[in-house]
């Protein structure tokens, strides 16, 4: 039964047949494809999705964590036309005050953060915070866990979703390359390291001390297989010990554990934090975050006296370079401050919080009573459902989950107007309703009666 979507989505497989004429598989991310073809959707509305065959879907996929506050949220529509209004343009190409206001924001809220550079993407700020802990160490080499994800470009795509047969122990694994394309250079000078596995994390870390300029880790993988405690509180001892330079990549956890991330909820603090998604509501952004004295290396002077000098008195080699035709666009900032200001509100996040975990919960006894093996991982705003008893603490545990039957439920999910990528996590929004709730277990009790048959 996983076998075809429905014939209710045959407009979907017709636009999908035109879209594969002119863009490489009919998808603009690899992973944006679902066989035998992804669902095109046409109209998004608070927790509902609506494609181009006129079906409804309660949306868990949420771009990807990204619409905390669902689809066509008013305070964000109203946030955006307001700020074009007044500005009267889109975009400035110079600083602007948005930038301080968020920065000041940001600060507020992650222990981390003391000042602030944006990008354009998750991917852009992963890839400045790792440049800016080069920069900062003189060290050449990134230190990353296995099943972590960092955005798609060379120096990450190391290790991500590794074959087994090529990834080798596992307390010491090997690099694996994500893609083609990626250049042994970053093969040769990623070290990869078991997550929730303090001990062999701590003698590979010692082990390339010297060549390390970072350790960059996911909090909470995969945004739904937390780090344990004791791991997050030993690996910040040992960096810092060792002088190697802490990034968490808060971009999937950042305002959705917690509107501090997940360094509030552990009481951790990384030397950088980069983020993304729910900071630009629902519009391309990323930034990073960090302690001044890392920060600074930016600054056009180095931070040395940058009211008088200026950058002609710095050597060009000495700055770190950073740039981006649309970094901090006020647009998108405006979007995200509507975004933040509305978690903020009180009750706001308890809520999602107890939706998410009520979502779980009634999940977990409805696969209870049908018989089907099966828990939920996850923490704050996001879980997934794992088909297997075994405990879930890194990326080859997921390997003893029953991924056919999730697939099989999945698909049915999807026919049964849930919109669950398959395989993939649930986001929650802080707009799915109860009612949202009771509609989703219903379809997964009727999806389990079918695959069962
Ligand atoms: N880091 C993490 C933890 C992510 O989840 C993602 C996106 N899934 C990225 C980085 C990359 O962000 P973007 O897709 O905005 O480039």
């Amino acid at each position: 039964s996983t076998s075809l979507l429905s014939s209710q989505m045959k407009k979907s497989a017709e636009q999908y047949q035109k879209a594969c004429a002119v863009i490489p598989g009919g998808v603009t991310a690899n992973i944006k494809y679902i066989a035998p073809h992804p669902i095109i959707m046409e109209r998004g509305a608070g927790s509902k999705l609506y494609d181009v065959d006129g079906n409804e879907y309660i949306d868990y996929l949420l771009c990807y964590g990204a619409l905390i506050l669902g689809h066509g949220h008013s305070v964000v529509f109203e946030a955006i036309s307001t700020q074009m209004r007044e500005a009267g343009t889109t975009i400035f190409g110079t600083p602007h005050q948005l930038e301080t206001v968020m920065a000041e924001k940001l600060i507020e809220l992650y222990p981390g953060i003391e000042m602030v550079r944006y990008t354009n993407s998750g991917l852009e700020a992963t890839l400045l915070a790792i440049r800016t802990a080069m920069a900062y160490t003189g060290k050449p080499k990134l230190a990353k866990f296995e099943g972590h994800y960092h955005g798609g470009y060379d120096q990450v795509l190391i290790s991500v979703n590794p074959d087994m047969d090529q990834a080798g122990e596992a307390r010491n694994p090997y690099a694996v390359p994500e893609s083609k394309g990626v250049p042994d250079y970053y093969v040769e000078n990623t070290i990869v390291l078991p997550f929730n596995d303090l001990e062999a994390t701590e003698q590979i870390l010692r082990t390339h001390k010297d060549e390390l300029a970072a350790v960059i880790l996911e909090p909470i993988q995969g945004g739904f297989i937390p780090a344990e405690p004791e791991f997050m509180k030993g690996l910040r001892k040992i960096t810092e010990e060792l002088g190697i330079v802490l990034i968490f990549d808060e971009v999937k956890t950042g305002f959705r554990l917690s509107l501090g991330g997940a360094q509030k909820i552990y009481g951790i603090t990384p030397d950088i934090t980069s983020l993304g998604k729910v900071l630009g509501g629902g519009f391309p952004v990323g930034a990073i975050g960090g302690k001044r004295e890392i920060m600074m290396i930016s600054a056009p002077d180095g931070g040395r006296d940058i009211l008088t000098a200026g950058a002609a008195n710095r050597e060009k080699r000495e700055v770190l370079f950073h740039s981006g035709t649309y970094n901090g666009h006020p647009t998108v900032l405006a979007a995200g401050l509507a975004t933040i200001k509305t978690l903020e509100q009180a009750g706001v996040m308890n809520a999602l919080f107890d939706h998410t975990q009520l979502l779980r919960k009634e999940l977990e006894e409805l696969y209870r009573n049908y018989g089907v093996t099966m828990q939920t991982v996850g923490k704050g705003s996001i879980f997934n459902i794992v088909l297997t008893e075994e405990p879930i603490k890194n990326y080859r545990d997921m390997g003893k989950a029953n991924m056919q039957l999730r697939k099989e439920i999945d698909y049915e999910l999807l026919k049964l107007g849930v919109y669950i990528k398959p395989l993939n996590r649930y986001s929650m929004s802080v707009v799915h309703s109860k009612e949202d709730i009771a509609r989703t277990v219903e379809a997964h009790e009727s999806a389990l009666k079918r695959v069962r048959k």
